[in-house]
């Protein structure tokens, strides 16, 4: 069978080209007579894999050394525990902006090892928009200030970078790394769960700033001190090899694609066509304050609910999997992160349009 468009919002779509290298290199990795999945973690073979895939990643992100890469475990939500373990330090208080799902439950877990602080909601928007700055209640003795660009269930994004002065900056970019380009020396960590925009689930990539290292409490887990991984290449244990392989090809795919900023042209055009679809039709609706709306998931809702199984069965019948939104707003959810291909979004839009004529 022929490959279907996967709107899923993780774990997500992988281009084609790298699904096939990835075939074509499977049963023996350029002449090792091995695959990835089978090689010991220290060869010189997967060395190589894991350094190309940092180097590459470094030249897309535009991470300098001042930063070190960790490619880690146990994916975006153990960072939730794992930011607070390391970067309190003498510390007691950390601050966090609630702008939706993801943000609440690393506001849950911060808070079993933090003193939270709840600078902004966007609960009284219905988490249709983003706080205004202006109006943030900062603490300056907090350790660090935590945000999530991108909510990946509401369809809300920042289209700023939070000021935070000293305090250093965390971000969750778990469902918008390398959509577009990022100035990375305003943090002082970023992490992201692999199976967005990266590759296979499990995997988390963090990016820290190194005076950040060496802060751990002591009854920080070993597996989960970030001093510990960064010493040891982030092969303290065996790695999530095979996932880390895979990162490594799509970090190659998004460099042929023109990079970060290729590849954020290419997004604005595939959200912008899908909103301008959805405000001139009047069958569908996005809920999210214009400003703020996602460039990679885009939830929407049909006219009457009751037609929503209809909608979800001929959209799988021609190729469009998994658009139905999360349990927890309903409707429906087109996530189109970078491997998502704009012939995916026409696709989309067309059977769209036609299922409003004939049922709206
Ligand atoms: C998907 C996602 C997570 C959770 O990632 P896991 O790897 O499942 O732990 C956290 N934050 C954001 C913003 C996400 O999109």
């Amino acid at each position: 069978m022929s490959r279907a468009y996967n709107f899923c919002a993780g774990p997500a779509t992988l281009p084609e080209a790298v699904l096939k290298q990835a075939r074509e290199e499977m049963l023996d990795w350029r002449g090792s007579g091995m695959s990835v999945m089978e090689m010991s973690h220290r060869s010189d073979e997967f060395v190589e894999i894991a350094d190309t895939a940092e180097r590459d990643f470094r030249e897309l992100a535009g991470v300098s050394d001042d930063y070190a890469v960790l490619f880690m475990q146990g994916g975006a939500s153990s960072q939730f525990a794992t930011i607070p373990l390391n970067l309190l330090g003498d510390k007691t208080q950390a601050d966090y902006v609630n702008t939706g799902i993801w943000s609440k439950k690393a506001i849950a877990e911060a808070a079993r090892y933090a003193e939270v602080n709840v600078v902004a909601t966007g609960a009284d928007a219905n988490f249709t928009s983003i706080p205004e700055q202006a109006g943030w209640k900062t603490n300056p003795n907090a350790a660090y200030l935590h945000y999530t660009p991108n909510e990946t269930i509401g369809g809300v994004e920042f289209d700023f970078v939070p000021e935070s002065g000293d305090v250093p900056l965390v971000a969750d970019f778990s469902s918008s790394i390398l959509s577009s380009p990022l100035d990375v020396s305003k943090f002082g960590l970023i992490y992201a769960g692999a199976q967005k925009n990266i590759g296979p689930s499990g995997l988390v990539v963090v990016i820290i700033r190194k005076d950040l290292l060496g802060k751990a409490r002591d009854i920080t887990p070993t597996m989960m001190n970030y001093q510990v991984i960064a010493e040891n290449g982030s092969m303290y244990n065996t790695p999530a090899t095979y996932s880390w392989y895979l990162a490594g090809l799509v970090f190659k795919w998004v460099k042929a694609q023109g990079g970060v900023e290729a590849m954020g042209q290419l997004n604005d055009r595939k959200a912008r066509k899908l909103y301008d679809f959805i405000d001139g039709c009047d069958f569908y609706a996005n809920p999210i304050d214009a400003r703020f709306r996602s460039r990679m998931n885009v939830p929407f809702t049909l006219a009457d609910d009751a037609l929503n199984g209809d909608f979800l069965k001929g959209a799988d019948q021609r190729g469009l999997l998994n658009l139905k939104g999360h349990r927890s707003v309903g409707g429906m959810r087109a996530s189109i992160y970078n491997a998502m291909p704009e012939a995916g979004v026409d696709a989309l839009i067309e059977y769209m349009a036609a299922f409003a004529e004939e049922r709206g």
